[in-house]
């Protein structure tokens, strides 16, 4: 099949790009807050051009109608793989995470869905909003910023090793529910915030923190199976767990860790307890999440139709 771009775009006339279109207004009605501009997704209606949409850090909830018994449907999204499952009958559904640092501007999702009878491709434009991320001036003990070379090399070692969690993808999704919060405590709204340690810029946030007491219980966002538990320079005790898809909840800075790797757990489940751990200014739970290898805001999460 050699259908360019132009082609492959469902026609205003088709069924597909109605059944798109019924859908979104379906999901509309019955998740208001999930596709209000703010919160993950919109679908425009000026047909064939309609466009979700969304802010860096933000997740998009996106259905593809399909035929009756189609084989498998993948995605790719600015060279990241999106999965989607079989939500109901001819539907399809995929979480497509907008990394934190994903340039702002029109971007294109590009579908694949393999019947046994063929394939048939959908590309669905995808505009990115830039969010107005705040700066976090901090400053830290020395030996935690300027780091000598055997530190330093630790931190790649381990940093290594937490991206290698990643690369493993369970092809359905091992949720049950909406997401809950990990941990109730104050949030500090960080998420994405451009860092300045020591009067020195370094990497944005790439998580949430919550700020809570030494010992309060941290819970699973979500049902899904421990990865890895770790003890990292930078990040502490940690607990990393996969919720299938792609989807990866990552928990920072612990005092204790209570569960152990390859362990499934059940949606707010605790896990551990909060510390400061690791490179940490005070007790609180450092919260992330990685969708399909972005970086995207834990709070995003809780705003999905995660129902089953
Ligand atoms: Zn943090």
């Amino acid at each position: 099949m050699n259908a360019g771009a132009q082609e492959s775009w469902p026609s205003p006339r088709s069924r597909s790009w109605r059944t798109l279109f019924v859908v979104a207004m379906v999901i509309a009605s019955v998740f208001p807050v999930t596709i209000s501009p703010h919160a993950t997704s919109r679908l425009g209606t000026d047909a064939p051009t309609s466009r979700f949409q969304g802010k860096q850090g933000e997740v998009l909830f996106i259905e593809v109608p399909v035929a009756d018994h189609a084989g498998e449907v993948t995605g790719q999204f600015l060279g990241r793989r999106v999965l989607f499952f079989p939500l109901r009958s001819q539907t399809y559904a995929g979480l497509l995470g907008i990394d934190m640092e994903d340039a702002p501007g029109q971007h294109e999702l590009h579908v694949t869905i393999r019947h046994p009878g063929g394939r048939r491709k959908l590309i669905y434009p995808i505009t990115v909003l830039p969010e107005a991320y705040p700066t976090q001036r901090m400053t830290l003990p020395k030996n935690k910023v300027e780091l000598d070379a055997a530190t330093l090399k630790r931190v790649r070692t381990e940093q290594q090793t937490l991206l290698s969690v990643f690369e493993s993808v369970t092809p359905h999704p091992l949720w049950e529910g909406p997401c809950v919060e990990p941990v109730e405590g104050r949030v500090t709204g960080v998420f994405g915030s451009r860092r300045i340690i020591n009067g020195y810029p370094r990497n944005p946030h790439s998580g949430e923190d919550i700020a809570a007491p030494t010992g309060t219980p941290v819970r699973a966002m979500n049902a899904g199976v421990v990865r890895m538990t770790i003890d990292h320079f930078f990040t502490g005790k940690g607990v990393i767990i996969d919720h299938g898809m792609g989807l990866f909840s990552m928990y920072f800075h612990l005092r204790e860790i209570a569960v152990e790797q390859g362990q499934r757990v059940h949606r707010g489940q605790v896990i551990g307890t909060v510390g400061s751990t690791g490179r940490a200014t005070g007790p609180h739970l450092h919260w992330g999440v990685r969708l399909n290898g972005a970086r995207v805001d834990p709070y995003a999460l809780m705003r999905l139709p995660l129902g089953r």
